[in-house]
């Protein structure tokens, strides 16, 4: 397997149970910051068909228009509105945001490094989900980092290898 597909298998086996059982506050939740998401996931979790309309304020969605774009964010802060509290899971399994169907992880194949993001929770304490994405890393050749400051160091140095004299 490569690196691409041990991390999906991680995430699928071992992050999957992690987060229900073990976060105790989920990252689609509380966090001060939205995710973008497009016009179909806001419909998808207002359950509003196509000909319905959209543009009255809903608490937890902010829409901005930019010059004839119109882009929506689900704020997570108390919590996503396709947040379900109950199940513990996102109401929009299979049409998730992107960054949501990335996160926590990003691979960095050009710097060698996984991000694994310091805002999950994973990342907070040693546990053996930590252990087994490490693992992961280790195999490859692959630094773990939480930040991206390793990667934008990194960046920086070959900008400035290929600056002219
Ligand atoms: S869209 Fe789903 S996965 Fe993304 S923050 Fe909301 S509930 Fe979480
Ligand atoms: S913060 Fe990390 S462990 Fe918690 S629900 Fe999100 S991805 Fe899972």
């Amino acid at each position: 397997m490569d690196i691409h597909e041990e991390i999906a298998a991680w995430k699928k086996e071992v992050l999957e149970p992690f987060c229900l059982d073990e976060c105790v506050l989920s990252c689609c939740t509380g966090w001060n910051r939205g995710v973008e998401v497009t016009e179909e996931h806001v419909r998808a979790a207002l359950k509003r068909g196509p000909e319905e309309n959209i543009s009255s304020k809903v608490e937890g969605i902010r829409r901005f228009d930019f010059g004839g774009e119109t882009v929506f964010y689900f704020m997570l802060n108390p919590k996503c509105v396709a947040y379900d509290l109950s199940s513990k899971k996102c109401e929009l399994q299979g049409i998730k945001p992107d960054e949501c169907v990335s996160y926590p992880v990003d691979v960095v194949e050009k710097h060698s490094t996984v991000i694994l993001m310091i805002t999950c929770n994973v990342t907070q304490s040693d546990n053996s989900a930590l252990t087994a994405i490490q693992d992961i890393a280790n195999r490859h050749k692959y630094t773990l980092d939480h930040t991206w400051a390793r990667v934008e160091a990194l960046d920086e140095v070959e900008k400035e290898k290929n600056a002219p004299i």
